[in-house]
């Protein structure tokens, strides 16, 4: 790995570069749970959308919801993934008060979708190849409410919803092709209308693993990968994987120790711009997975993806490509006109609507920018 742009030298640092990965939890649109029939709504009152199968109660049997299935596919592949012929799931035990299990039902070795990619625009090193390594499925845990006076109240309606964890390889070098990434990865499943990606509703989630690289003497020498938790923006994201950036190499200059494992979970706290140790190690060993019993493996008939492929709409980077090539338009504005399918869809049908030529478009789009997004 080299290139121009990562590569960091300042006075007080010496020179380094970054690795980030990036897994994502989406919360997948569908009406019930990924295992029980409970319906999936945000806001309810606390416990109201809860039985005997997502609360863990003993004898209770899950059964896998097909719509979580069938969008958990259309996701995949959006992202371009090979969807898997033979699926299963598998028990990732811990314990957590928003867990009532003590497991949760996960994949493990045989993940639903593998080896998919998500193109950016890196400003530094130009078109950028974000590998995907995995999706797969997984349920979503409850809610634990803190309260000011120290108390917490648990909230089991989220347990259970289905989640989808996106996995992409270490490819991304700073925070800004970090946030790309993840603006990108949101459009693409908002535009498959397979999650609403709304953070502050958390049905996105981002956690970057992230490392440096120490340049000393000929060698790069590796620090430990910290996964960093609680980012609810991009924003954040940002300022989080900065604030790591410099206190790996610090760490490293006064300790020594190489990295790139035992890994470390790392908390961001926002009001005061710094990361802070929440679990020191934390290895798959750790949580002891096994296959689920209660679930029967998976297998998917090749023809199924082939008739879901053909009902994905045109996903945002090619509309981008389109409005460029065919219609003249900038790449500011096709970016700006495909942010959103449906504005997008609209501003198509307006241009149609106006003659179809490049110089209608130009208009049509110039007026869908300024008045109509007003
Ligand atoms: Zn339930």
């Amino acid at each position: 790995m080299s290139d121009a742009a990562n590569p960091v030298a300042s006075a007080e640092l010496p020179e380094h570069r970054l690795i980030i990965g990036v897994e994502c939890h989406v919360q997948l649109d569908t009406k019930s749970k990924a295992f029980c029939s409970c319906a999936v709504v945000f806001g309810a009152e606390p416990n109201r959308h809860v039985c005997p199968t997502c609360l863990g109660l003993p004898g209770a049997m899950p059964v896998l919801n097909r719509e979580s299935l069938m969008q958990a596919i259309r996701g995949g592949l959006g992202l371009g993934c090979t969807i898997a012929s033979f699926t299963k799931w598998d028990r990732k035990n811990y314990f957590y008060p928003d867990l009532p299990k003590g497991y949760q039902i996960t994949q493990y070795d045989k993940p639903l979708c593998t080896d998919g990619a998500v193109w950016i625009d890196s400003p530094t090193r130009g078109p950028v190849k974000v590998r995907i390594q995995r999706a797969h499925l997984e349920e979503d845990t409850g809610k634990l409410n803190h309260a000011d006076d120290g108390t917490a109240a648990l909230d089991y309606n989220r347990c259970g919803t289905t989640l989808l964890e996106i996995v992409t390889h270490p490819d991304l070098q700073t925070a800004e092709e970090t946030s790309l990434y993840l603006e990108e990865l949101r459009r693409i499943l908002r535009c498959l209308g397979v999650s609403g990606c709304e953070m502050e509703k958390a049905q996105l989630r981002c956690e970057p693993n992230v490392n440096v690289e120490v340049k000393i003497g000929d060698e790069w020498v590796p620090t430990r990968i910290a996964e960093l938790k609680n980012l609810n923006s991009f924003a954040h994201v940002r300022n989080a994987i900065e604030c790591e950036r410099e206190r790996q190499v610090r760490e490293f200059l006064e300790t020594g120790v190489r990295g790139p494992r035992p890994k470390s979970t790392r908390g961001w706290d926002e009001s005061k711009k710094r990361t802070y140790l929440q679990r020191a190690k934390e290895e798959a060993a750790d949580y002891r997975y096994f296959p689920e019993p209660d679930l029967p493996p998976v297998t998917i008939a090749a023809r199924l993806a082939d008739e879901i492929r053909p009902t994905l709409p045109e996903l945002p980077s090619a509309r981008r490509r389109r409005y460029v090539e065919t219609m003249g338009l900038s790449p500011a504005d096709a970016a700006a006109l495909t942010d959103e399918r449906v504005f997008a869809e609209w501003f198509e049908e307006a241009v149609a609507a106006a003659g179809g030529d490049a110089a209608s478009a130009k208009a049509v789009a110039n007026w869908t920018m300024t008045d109509v997004r007003r």
